[in-house]
């Protein structure tokens, strides 16, 4: 393969280090054979380091950004102003941004301006942490290691580049970015280096300036990990989730979280089990989370502070359908009775109602509108909490409901609660 531009950084021989990948060395191979510089970057050495297959493979090179767009076919110029535009290679789309050389982070959020650079040194050395600020030459098969992330990765630490402090004031995402690291899922927890612990700590107000989308995504992440109970307890205790939701959370609740699979709304429902749903909603509307989750987080955490009686459960096993089973791990993991609850799983979730809109007028006279569909609710709660199973049965049902009187808006239906 076609060697690139040369590095201004030393490199180590490390073979083989990138799974063979047809697409990501065609994207290599067209910037190196022009005759500019091109590494894989960030996450994907990372991951590669450790063994794990990367999601995704990001490039950095020498060639401007108008350079990129002119040496592909297919290409989307994603984050031009930044210097990033998508190659489309085979099936796989690479990120490929030009090496920079920025100055200034006046709003604590992004560079104020964006300068193209030749030096991946340089670039490198604007990355946040250790592991994060490799890049690896494939076709000459070195990795660029200049601050030493592959030992902290071998030894497990979480280090900046460069004073903590200072990288974390230039921009506030990297505490987020900070504690979603720290959880290793199965292989444990990296522990930041106490440089990076104090400035943690030091820094949150700076996560004010970044915007709630961002810390969301990582927020989001950080309360999915394996380790999640570690991570958010100890970003409790440093005051980052109070910054984040403004109060914080009671210690007992992070332990709870160990209990529970990575369904996000559950954990989130026990990580807020002990506030009131005004709070929550609060919580919820600053987070700006999806539409998706906050309804669920909200009945989730209903959930918590309300169980059916033992005449309600086939009702309820019909209303909450796969939930119930979310219902039973949340109290479980709170520690409290959860026996009805698992009974009502013996009963049927999915019940088709046995009668129709003809065969209630055919019975009743009644003409199609409000009444009949009323009318035809009731009879199927009926149904499900006696569990009918034959139109016999549904006209003993029908003799009983009075359905001649009544507002039909006050009629039951076939909910719970
Ligand atoms: P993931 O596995 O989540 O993709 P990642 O480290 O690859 O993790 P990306 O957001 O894809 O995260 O970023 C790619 C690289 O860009 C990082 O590895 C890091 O080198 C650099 N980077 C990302 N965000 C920042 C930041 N806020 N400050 C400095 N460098 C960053
Ligand atoms: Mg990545």
């Amino acid at each position: 393969m076609e060697e690139g531009l040369l590095a201004d950084v030393a490199g180590l021989n490390v073979p083989s280090l990138i799974p063979k990948n047809e697409d990501l060395a065609h994207v290599l191979e067209v910037l190196c054979t022009t005759g500019y510089g091109a590494w894989i970057v960030g996450g994907a050495v990372r991951d590669c380091i450790l063994g794990e297959l990367p999601k995704e493979y990001d490039i950095c090179t020498t060639a401007t950004p108008e350079q990129v767009i002119e040496s592909f076919e297919d290409t989307i110029p994603t984050g031009i102003k930044y210097g990033t535009v998508t190659v489309k290679s085979g099936n796989s789309m690479f990120e490929v941004t030009t090496l920079r050389t920025e100055a200034g982070y006046g709003d604590g959020r992004r560079p104020d301006e964006v300068e193209w650079g030749s030096s991946l040194r340089i670039d490198l050395s604007r990355r946040d942490f250790t592991m994060n600020a490799m890049a690896y030459d494939y076709a000459r098969e070195l990795l660029h290691d200049p601050f030493g992330g592959k030992s902290d990765l071998e030894n497990g630490f979480l280090k900046a580049v460069g004073d903590s402090s200072q990288r974390l004031s230039e921009d506030g995402l990297r505490i987020m970015r900070a504690y979603r690291f720290m959880d290793r899922q199965k292989k444990g927890i990296w522990l930041p280096d106490s440089d990076l612990s104090s400035a943690l700590i030091d820094n949150r107000a700076m996560l004010a300036m970044v915007s709630i989308e961002r810390v969301w995504n990582e927020l989001s992440r950080i309360i999915n990990g394996v380790n999640a109970n570690i991570v958010l307890s100890r970003m409790n205790d440093d005051g980052v989730l109070p910054a984040i939701i403004g109060f914080p959370l009671p210690k007992e609740v992070f332990p709870r979280l160990a209990k529970l699979p990575d369904d996000l709304e559950a954990r989130m429902a026990i990580l807020f089990s002990g506030l009131s749903a005004n709070d929550i909603t609060v919580i919820l509307e600053r987070l700006k989370v999806p539409k998706a989750v906050f309804s669920r987080v909200k009945f989730l955490h209903f959930l918590i502070h309300n169980s059916p009686k033992q005449t309600e459960l086939r009702l309820y096993r019909n209303a909450l359908g796969a939930e119930v089973l979310t219902h039973s791990i949340l109290k479980e993991a709170l520690g409290e009775n959860n026996d009805l609850i698992k009974k009502s799983l013996e009963y049927p979730s999915e019940v088709d109602c046995l009668v129709n809109g003809e065969w209630i007028m055919e019975r009743t006279g009644l003409e199609p509108g409000i009444k009949l569909g009323r009318l035809k609710d009731w009879l199927f709660r009926i149904q499900i909490e006696r569990g009918y199973n034959d139109l016999s049965q549904m006209e003993t049902a029908l003799c009983t409901v009075p359905w001649a009187n009544g507002d039909p808006n006050d009629w039951p239906r076939p909910k719970w609660p």
